[in-house]
């Protein structure tokens, strides 16, 4: 027995329900029967034409990439495009997008977190001005076709046999990694070629390049040229971590600088929020908080010098101009794809490419020397 949809083969995942087997490996997309084919649902490309405006144009690096990239892909070959945070690597695909587009094919981006989903919606409706970009996501699924398409690696199970394009960013993140549902979805919603976004490849990434599957492009230099941020460590008890926490945020206090500190956990985010409401204009931001854009589109406008938050908030947010503080950053769920993913926050706009970072903490994890060994590489490879 195979499932059409998630391509189970195990028969721990079929149950049997009045003679008929359906897989509940892939339930949560609704059921399916065994022998039964996923639908497929029409999705009509874009007709016309659209012209890319870029806010800013590519760097030299930037075109050089997407020369070796738009080649691969035109002989028809997945990409990996291996790039440090901030390297702009969703403006270097909207040359291909845009031919695509123009050519009646249909594409799609798909992305691990929501917030992300509509911050490049956003980006992309600004870049193409004549078509309709439209985003899928939890809470936004009344319209799913548009004549570009930016979801949620959820929501690509309603878009079987569909795209000729499909990008796809942060691979190596919650909900997609190691998750072999969302792949096989994944990998049916696209008929024609993929290309990978990451600023942090996994194993499982590194090896279909090696075994010559994937393609790989690297683009370490960010478009301002300058290099990514190396952190400084400061080594203490968690009171002691607390005390250097509010020195770090009184001088940024001072300079007039916002600063994301990221924590561990939900309950040390509430705690850092009530403790220092007294002294800075702070809140928590985690998995569970309500009204998420409101509170970034807050922050963004200055109305909070300080988030306190979980690493829900690592990857694809851009906010000028701000400093980072990982507090425990020793803590387990600080990866070293984790940690750099944070550090990456700093220095991402043209205007304000500076920036600091500190890893406060108890002691020296393996994921915080390996992720400043790894910045370090990427700086080397400027
Ligand atoms: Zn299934």
């Amino acid at each position: 027995m195979k499932c059409d949809r998630c391509q189970n083969e195990d028969n721990m995942y079929f149950y049997l329900d009045k003679e008929v087997y359906y897989c509940r490996k892939c339930i949560v997309f609704g059921r399916i029967n065994v022998g039964e084919t996923v639908e497929k649902k029409t999705y009509t490309p874009f007709v016309g034409e659209t012209h890319l405006q870029l806010e800013y144009p590519l760097t030299k690096y930037q075109k050089k990439v997407m020369k070796t990239l738009k080649e691969a892909i035109y002989n028809d070959k997945d990409v990996l495009v291996f790039a440090a945070t901030g390297a702009g690597k969703t403006e270097m695909v909207m040359e291909i997008i845009e031919e695509y587009l123009n050519g009646g094919k249909k594409v799609g981006i798909a992305i691990a977190r929501r917030q992300v989903v509509l911050e490049i919606r956003e980006r992309m409706a600004s870049a193409f001005k004549e078509i309709d970009v439209v985003a899928v996501c939890e809470g936004d699924t009344d319209i799913v076709d548009g004549d570009l398409i930016v979801c949620t690696m959820h929501q690509l199970y309603r878009y079987y046999d569909c795209f000729d394009l499909l990008i796809m960013d942060e691979i190596d993140a919650f909900p997609y990694a190691n998750n072999d549902v969302l792949e096989a979805i994944a990998q049916q919603s696209c008929r024609g070629n993929k290309i990978y976004l990451t600023a942090t490849p996994d194993e499982k990434m590194l090896d279909e390049v090696k075994a010559g599957n994937i393609e790989q492009v690297e683009l370490f230099v960010r478009p301002h040229g300058y290099p990514l941020i190396v952190p400084a460590i400061k080594i203490g008890s968690l009171t002691k971590q607390t005390i250097e926490l509010y020195l770090l945020l009184k001088n940024n206090h001072a300079r007039k600088i916002q600063t994301l500190v990221f924590v561990p956990t939900i309950a040390l985010s509430k705690q850092l929020a009530i403790l220092f409401k007294w002294v800075f204009t702070c809140r928590g931001f985690t998995s569970k908080t309500i009204l998420k854009d409101k509170l970034i589109q807050e922050y963004r406008d200055k109305k909070y010098e300080v988030l306190f938050c979980t690493t829900v908030l690592e990857r694809g947010i851009t906010i000028k101009g701000v400093d980072v503080i990982v507090y425990f950053a020793n803590h387990i769920v600080f990866s070293e794809a984790s940690l750099i993913q944070i550090v990456g926050r700093v220095g991402r706009s043209m205007d304000i490419p500076d920036g600091n970072a500190f890893y406060l903490a108890e002691s020296r994890s393996d994921s915080m020397k390996k992720s400043i060994e790894m910045i370090k590489e990427m700086n080397r490879a400027i």
